[in-house]
């Protein structure tokens, strides 16, 4: 393709690409599609021969759109979040066209110096202490693991990375039943082994019970077991759950534990002041992860990583590599000594973009939004007969039921989600079958989260 040729589509794709942001409200939120309906009408076989582009993009338009779960619809009130708002967009655009590899310094120097810079914007932000330090990662489930390893060769005296883990004795890491399965996974990646993740029971609030974690360090150390670390839970995925968090890393402090909390979704909130009570205490942590690309409006990937001191993580993760040296630049940071993938993509132009256009005070005033949409969302629910609200509002999501019981739950979020209006999904809170309910979506309005409330109270009535 030439530089003409390239430029034009382009601009074509440019148009594309508005209209269909535009026509989202009128598009179902999720496809009324069959499993197969998409595969089989791809060629078996890859073509020997080119196709002009305009034929490539016709294919596109016939085949994919339609058949695609609308992530950026306003009415997506599912899982959480994955907001993409349009100055990121812009940035990933240029991004992909740049195409540079951000491993070290050397190898991308202004989006090394970029990173750095909106890692200490999105510290300020958030309130947490100057001389913290970070990195961005493409997801949370990388951070994690990467918190994770470092929580292992830390009480192995690093030297796991060299013997392997036998010989020694299993690291055990505590977290709540609320954690994100990204933490079980981290935990069998690291070898460490689903039976040495510590699952410590909640009070009645879901958050982890620190008198039962106190007593599960106890009894494994009385039983010679080597505890390494905690994971903190701060804004679950399930219901919202957030753990105590300043007296859990009190007793991490004590028992001189590695910590890394996991505040993938509810992070973005706290650029808003009145948001950080719910991780009072947060600066004694060690580690903690929270997805920009999640609540905040970043494209993803974008996962950041912060660390109150990066060198036990750089002990874990660097290796340098005769063909990485880079021979008088000893004092610059290079990226991809602090995770795991060697290559990594320029995450933070979009961050630029995005800070830089809305501003704080408009990225907080969506959130804020949000908040107060969900709770008014969260009373309707509570007013229509025959629905109960399970969970409140922590943060943006909440929770309800049929009082019928499950099968009438599971019953109407399947009417919800074939009618098309907004898309919900489902979990188990203490043995139930609950509808989560998330407002998050970048461009949605009030009136949209009433659209979603009124498509469930008719689905429910009807
Ligand atoms: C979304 C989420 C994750 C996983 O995030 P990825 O970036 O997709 O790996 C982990 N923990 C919590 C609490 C989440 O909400």
């Amino acid at each position: 393709m030439d530089s003409a040729e390239f430029e034009d589509w382009s601009k074509r794709i440019a148009e594309w690409s508005a209209q269909y942001r535009d026509s989202l409200r009128d598009r179902p939120v999720r496809p009324n599609v069959k499993p197969g309906e998409t595969f089989k009408e791809i060629p078996v076989s890859p073509p020997e021969d080119g196709a002009a582009f305009s034929s490539i993009f016709a294919e596109f338009e016939r085949l994919i759109p339609d058949a695609m779960t609308h992530w950026q619809h306003p009415r997506f009130f599912a899982y959480f979040p994955a907001n993409a708002a349009l100055p990121s967009v812009l940035a990933e655009q240029i991004v992909s066209t740049i195409a540079a590899q951000c491993m070290l310094w050397q190898t991308s120097p202004a989006a090394t110096e970029l990173e750095t810079r909106m890692i200490d914007w999105l510290r300020q932000a958030m309130g947490l202490p100057e001389g913290w330090r970070g990195v961005i990662q493409d997801s949370a489930s990388s951070a994690t693991l990467s918190a994770v390893l470092t929580m292992r060769e830390r009480v192995l005296d690093f030297k796991g990375i060299h013997t392997g883990l036998s010989g020694h004795k299993a690291p055990r890491i505590y977290a709540s039943a609320q954690a994100h399965s990204s933490v079980d996974k981290a935990i069998w990646v690291a070898g460490i082994g689903q039976d040495n993740l510590v699952k410590i029971p909640t009070r009645d609030d879901f958050g982890m019970d620190p008198d039962a974690l106190r007593a599960a360090i106890a009894e494994d150390r009385r039983k010679g077991l080597q505890p390494a670390g905690v994971i903190l839970c701060v804004g679950g995925t399930g219901i919202g759950a957030c753990d105590p968090v300043e007296a859990i890393l009190q007793i991490a402090a004590e028992e001189n534990l590695y910590t890394h909390v996991d505040a993938a979704w509810a992070g973005s909130a706290m650029i808003c002041p009145e948001q950080r009570s719910h991780w009072k205490g947060v600066e004694s942590a060690d580690s903690i992860v929270f997805n920009p690309h999640k609540w905040l409006g970043a494209q993803f990937d974008c996962s950041v990583q912060f660390l109150k001191d990066p060198t036990d993580q750089l002990k874990t993760l660097t290796l340098r590599p005769d063909y990485l040296e880079t021979p008088g630049f000893d004092d610059v940071v290079n990226y991809s000594e602090w995770t795991i993938p060697l290559g990594r993509r320029f995450r933070a132009l979009k961050l630029w973009f995005l800070i830089r256009y809305y501003g704080l005070e408009g990225l907080r005033q969506r959130i804020r939004n949000h908040i107060e949409w969900a709770k008014e969302a969260e009373q309707l629910i509570r007013e229509t007969e025959g629905l109960e609200v399970v969970t409140p509002c922590s943060f943006s999501l909440f929770s309800f039921a049929c009082s019928e019981g499950d099968a009438a739950t599971a019953a109407l979020l399947e009417r919800i989600n074939k009618d098309g209006r907004t898309y919900l999904t489902q979990t188990q809170h203490q043995g139930r079958f609950v509808i989560r309910f998330q407002v998050g979506q970048f461009d949605c309005t009030r009136e949209d989260v009433l659209a979603g409330v009124a498509a469930i109270r008719a689905l429910h009535e009807g």
